[in-house]
């Protein structure tokens, strides 16, 4: 028995059918309604586990009425259970406004944990996991993936991405670039799955390992990137303040605009303004 009017999230296999918990699969037997990104992909599930729930289709560009109808069910008193095609809902998956939606009306979220692809990879990735940031997909249009590993090129924490076969070389180029191509990173290919490979090296030799053979570039991919070295971080800080400190002084003294960017971003004034002379030279 389960408790009524209650929205469960629960998180199904990444690859391998077995890794599915015991209460995952309780509580998909026992709602009323399971609420799906892919019915299709979920009946395969649900076939392997002889679970008979009826099934309804529901993602992020499903209308408002479809999320207002499963509240109107959770507020009749039904249970129903979130799932996405493969691991934890709303983690780069639907779910997020149904969620808001189910907590705003007053009603029971509860979670059904189990596997996520992001911390498969950061448990075997060999890289530190005391503070980590989850970036999942890196914007497609170059543009503003520029500016996104841009943003990142002061992290010093752990970063976990997720991305696509046909963009993984473009994505490890990309930050090949932005990163220093030393930086250690982790490639973890199909998890979980019969042909999962895992690659540990350097930005630059992962790229040649991923021309190195067909298959390198196929299935589904978490990356894992080193953070930066403080120094490296805070060089790049000052680097980002120079070219700010730049644009400013064509509309106030070089002074103030040191002042400013300095303050603004937390940084030494008398290092930036040392620097920014020095440029001037
Ligand atoms: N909700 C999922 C989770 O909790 O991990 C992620 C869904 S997201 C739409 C799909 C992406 O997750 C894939 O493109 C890939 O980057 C990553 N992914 C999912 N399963 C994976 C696997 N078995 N091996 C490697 N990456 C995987």
């Amino acid at each position: 028995m389960i408790q009524g009017s209650t929205l469960f999230v629960v998180s199904t296999p990444i690859g391998n059918l077995n890794d599915i918990s015991l209460r995952a699969i309780e509580v998909l037997k026992a709602v009323q309604l399971i609420a799906a990104e892919d019915t299709r992909q979920t009946q395969k599930l649900l076939n392997h586990y002889g679970i008979k729930t009826r099934l309804t289709a529901f993602h992020d560009f499903s209308d408002h009425s479809a999320a207002q109808r499963l509240i109107q069910r959770l507020k009749n008193g039904d249970s129903i259970a979130l799932v996405s095609d493969a691991g934890t809902p709303l983690i780069s998956d639907p779910g997020f406004g149904l969620v808001v939606a189910a907590r705003r009306a007053g009603l029971t979220v509860l979670p059904i944990p189990g596997p996520s692809a992001f911390v498969a990879a950061l448990s075997v990735a060999g890289l530190p996991t005391d503070r980590f940031s989850f970036e999942g997909f890196l914007p497609a249009k170059p543009g503003p993936r520029e500016k996104s590993l841009a943003a990142l090129a002061t992290e010093q924490r752990t970063m976990v991405f997720y991305e696509a076969p046909h963009r993984i070389t473009r994505m490890l180029q990309a930050c090949a670039s932005h990163f220093e191509s030393s930086r250690q990173v982790f490639v973890g290919r199909e998890l979980t799955k019969r042909f999962e490979q895992h690659y540990s090296g350097t930005l630059t030799s992962a790229l040649s390992w991923l021309a190195e053979n067909n298959h390198h570039t196929k299935g589904e991919f978490v990356v894992v990137i080193a953070g930066g070295h403080e120094s490296a971080c805070q060089e790049a800080r000052m680097k980002k303040a120079e070219a700010q400190v730049a644009e400013l002084r064509q509309e106030m003294s070089m002074k103030k605009a040191v002042a400013f960017i300095s303050a603004f971003l937390g940084l030494s004034k008398n290092e930036l303004y040392r620097r920014v002379l020095e440029q001037d030279q």
